[in-house]
């Protein structure tokens, strides 16, 4: 399943004349990034992390991935619905996890006073690599699904042009014209649009709420545009703004300094160190509010690690959708082994079997945005550590995917070039509308392919360690 240029990889003058016009292609485009010297400043700004070449994918598994997008999409939904799946499976965890019992706690409060929003807004991100079986054939295999701040819809959709030139330089034509059009920033807004009209508000705004420092201001910007585009008015906000000047009427409609809010798009709010105590206060308040939030609260935990692993337990995809064999099916075909660790014997037994064999397993706390998860030998430190405590039960198992590595040049400011050891990640975008019981709409919006040399266990671009990409379907 080699790219049709792996004869070029060794060629070092035919790469460095290629990466120049990458690089200035990249910048043409608008694929960038703030720096990390100046990261809220738009004075100075450099490409975003990309690779030279785009990277080989198979088309079955690729496919496979679009066609399972819709039914992701209505089991997020569903999940977000059901309290009793949500109380149930986050028990354990929300005993050990205080970030996940402060986001359980909101969610049940905002429950107990009855919901103010009925029109329901869902941008996800399902992620998969490629496993390559003993026998040679690769398999589709889910990494995650993110519902919240799923970012690089808007990068990426500038990435297809920069590497169809790339490749017209490499001299390769016919190859350059099968690389796929993708769009998703064009998607989500389409989505956004959607949730803001059916709020039925001409004067209400869409706000982005946004992270103190905002390296990725470009990707979001993608979408931003996009919603302009539609004579939609769009703020950006961060959680302390919403604590001093967000406030709600007597009908709990939400207004930022005198504006109605009618969508509220979070690529913020993901991880504990976001959140003090008045930004816990302004997510509360955001969440009472008829506003459409991408994600709502139940959404948010309906994504974490915890609910998939509950997820891939026989029995409880077709509980969460009724009805939809074909869908249940489609699902579950994208599943790795996923593993307790609750406390009792079958949580006792995998820990044991991880501690024996760290390689095979990947060690995943609540956590989003990189650089958490632990792998072979702090694995099995960590495991031998807190076998015995209720601690164990903050984390999830995994079995780790591996993937055929491939490669190429991972192209990064202020970086030598030189080629490394490759292997990828697909993502596709999925958005969704549901107003009041009814789906209004559900799609596939776009993917995502991201790059890292192999010698990184974890981690995507904004941690610094992989790069975006184009699949070419082979
Ligand atoms: P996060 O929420 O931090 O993004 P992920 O579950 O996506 O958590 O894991 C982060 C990264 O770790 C992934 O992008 C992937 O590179 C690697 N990873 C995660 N799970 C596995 C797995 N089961 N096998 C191999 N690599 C994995
Ligand atoms: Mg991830």
């Amino acid at each position: 399943m080699a790219a049709p240029w792996q004869d070029v990889v060794r060629d070092a003058a035919a790469v460095r004349e290629a990466a120049a016009v990458a690089v200035d292609a990249a910048l043409l485009a608008g694929v960038l990034m703030r720096t990390g010297e100046q990261p809220n400043a738009s004075d100075v700004v450099n490409y975003a992390p990309f690779t030279l070449l785009p990277s080989a994918v198979p088309r079955p598994l690729f496919e496979q991935a679009y066609a399972v997008q819709q039914d992701f999409n209505l089991l997020v939904d569903a999940i977000s619905q059901n309290k009793e799946f949500l109380a149930q499976t986050l028990a354990s965890t929300i005993k050990v996890d205080d970030f996940t019992a402060r986001l359980f706690q909101i969610y049940m409060q905002v429950l107990e006073e009855g919901l103010a929003q009925t029109v329901f807004l869902g941008i996800n991100r399902s992620d998969y690599m490629f496993d390559c079986g003993l026998d040679g054939t690769g398999a589709l295999r889910q990494i995650e699904i993110n519902t919240i701040a799923a970012s690089f819809g808007g990068l990426t959709s500038r990435t297809a042009d920069v590497h169809r030139l790339v490749l017209k330089v490499l001299g390769k034509n016919e190859e350059a014209s099968h690389l796929l059009p993708n769009n998703p920033a064009k998607g989500l807004a389409l989505g956004i649009a959607k949730a803001w009209e059916i709020y039925g508000s001409q004067r209400a705004v869409v706000m982005f709420l946004v992270e103190d420092i905002q390296r990725n201001i470009f990707d979001q910007r993608c979408v931003e545009n996009e919603l302009w585009n539609r004579n939609i008015r769009v703020i950006r906000r961060r959680f302390r703004d919403v604590f001093e000047q967000g406030s709600l009427d007597g009908s709990r409609r939400l207004y930022m300094d005198g504006q109605e809010v009618a969508v509220v798009y979070y690529r913020e709010g993901y991880v504990p160190q976001t959140y003090d105590q008045q930004n816990w206060e302004a997510r509360l308040l955001l969440e009472r509010s008829r506003a459409v939030k991408c994600p709502d609260i139940a959404t948010q935990l309906a994504g974490t690690k915890k609910v998939q692993q509950e997820l891939s337990r026989p029995g409880t995809l077709e509980k969460l959708l009724p009805g939809r064999p074909e869908a249940v099916a489609r699902i579950r075909a994208t599943f790795a082994g996923l593993y307790s660790l609750d406390e009792g014997e079958e949580g006792d037994r995998i820990t044991a079997t991880a501690i024996a064999d760290p390689d095979s397993f990947v060690l995943k706390p609540q956590r989003e945005g990189g650089g958490n998860n632990l792998y072979g030998e702090e694995l099995r430190q960590v495991l031998e550590k807190i076998k015995d405590s209720p601690e164990r039960t903050s984390y999830i198992l995994m079995d780790k995917i591996k993937p055929q590595p491939a490669l190429n040049y991972l192209l990064r400011a202020h970086s030598p070039l030189r080629v490394s050891e490759c292997i990828s990640e697909l993502g596709i975008f999925g958005v969704y509308v549901r107003q009041g019981q009814e789906l209004v709409l559900n799609q596939a919006a776009g993917h995502l392919l991201r790059t890292k040399a192999i010698e990184h266990a974890d981690g995507g671009v904004a941690a610094g360690v992989a790069v975006l990409d184009t699949p070419y379907l082979v």
